[in-house]
């Protein structure tokens, strides 16, 4: 492997002996990274707003709750799990006074440090744990004594071991049990980005519904067009998510194959991998991010007007329907889907 890599051997939780841990937020990563660290003995706080509606959920799976300065205020380490977007504020406000000589400050995505709307004291540690799995499965696997694969990258090693903390901590979350990865916060959060953007959210939803639009332009029955262009693509993704590309390829039919590997690169070509450069530039300058931040300073409206066009897309109308009628299987598939984790 290229990226250099850490196991269970590698990472010591002597380096969490005596800490507390503050986890602030409570939702998909804040609850498995609270209750993974407290099951592998890390003594663990979490940090909330006074109203938040985790917060009982929080104290009946056994963990202390604070308000998010208090937490701050107690942790050793402050890992930041609340959305990317609030992090910046609830850093000014509540966790940088709270922040001592030699604490860490750690975050499960590089956006806000890499981008500087976080910019912390240089007497701290600054690093990265960010598990490649929603949070859900973080937990789940521990449990069942495996792990999640993590990325690892420290920005900031005021104390000289901000490295080893950081391993222990992906240690405690059993992150090392399937292995660590090493990066940097500009590449988990330019690739992230890119990612979300060219392929997993974007490019694909886009690739669906102009596949939808093409066949219902064309005259076919728009609940067909439905099951052939989204429906369909879940079985696809977990063919390639199991053995890769030729693992799918080998799954579906000769015809399928053949036409898939002659057609597909007619309708994605070089011209959309030159827009995908573009689109990668404008993370890599920042261009993105800026207009990010300034949609969240304006109140989300270019976001809201998008999800409202969305939910009027017929692709969105169709499928509801549909899916009502799938309740049954949909139901099934993700109890084996629970039973298979
Ligand atoms: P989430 O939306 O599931 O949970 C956010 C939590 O923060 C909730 O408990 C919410 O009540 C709390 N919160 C919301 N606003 C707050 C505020 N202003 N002050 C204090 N608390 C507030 O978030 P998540 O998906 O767990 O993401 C947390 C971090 O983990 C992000 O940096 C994200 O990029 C990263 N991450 C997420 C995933 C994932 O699969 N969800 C994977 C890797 C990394
Ligand atoms: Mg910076």
């Amino acid at each position: 492997m290229e990226a250099k890599t850490y196991y269970n051997a590698d990472a010591d939780l002597k380096f969490l002996h005596d800490k507390t841990v503050a986890i602030l937020g409570y939702g998909s990563q804040g609850h498995a990274h609270a209750l993974n660290l407290k099951d592998s003995g890390v003594n663990v706080v979490v940090g909330l707003r006074e109203d938040s509606s985790s917060r009982a959920k929080a104290k009946n799976e056994g963990l202390k709750v604070y308000s998010t300065a208090e937490a701050a205020q107690k942790g050793d380490i402050v890992m930041v799990l609340i959305p990317d977007q609030y992090q910046a504020d609830v850093y000014e406000q509540e966790i940088k006074p709270n922040l001592s000589d030699g604490n860490a400050l750690a975050f499960a995505h590089g956006f806000n440090i890499h981008f500087d709307q976080i910019q912390p004291d240089t007497n701290v540690d600054v690093f990265m744990i960010a598990p490649k799995s929603p949070g859900h499965l973080v937990r789940r696997v521990y449990k069942k004594g495996s792990g999640t694969p993590c990325l690892i990258a420290v920005d900031q090693d005021y104390t000289g071991t901000a490295k080893g903390t950081a391993l222990a901590y992906a240690k405690a979350i059993g992150g090392t049990r399937a292995g660590v990865l090493e990066t940097t916060f500009k590449e988990e959060t330019e690739t992230d980005l890119f990612g979300e953007q060219a392929i997993l959210c974007g490019g694909v939803s886009e690739l669906v519904k102009q596949g939808f639009e093409v066949l219902t332009e064309a005259g076919y029955q728009p609940e067909i067009a439905y099951f052939e262009c989204l429906h369909e693509l879940k079985l696809i993704v977990d063919l390639m998510y199991e053995g890769g590309i030729e693992r799918m390829y080998y799954s579906v039919s000769d015809t399928a194959e053949y036409g898939g590997l002659t057609r597909g690169a007619e309708v994605v070509d070089e011209v959309n991998k030159e827009r995908m450069k573009e689109v990668l530039k404008r993370v890599q300058n920042g261009a993105f991010a800026n207009d990010w931040i300034k949609e969240n300073e304006d109140g989300i409206p270019k976001l809201k007007e998008l999800r409202s066009q969305l939910g009027d897309h017929q692709i969105e109308k169709v499928g509801k329907q549909l899916r009502s009628m799938m309740e049954g299987i949909l139901e099934e598939e993700s109890e084996v889907d629970e039973a298979a984790e």
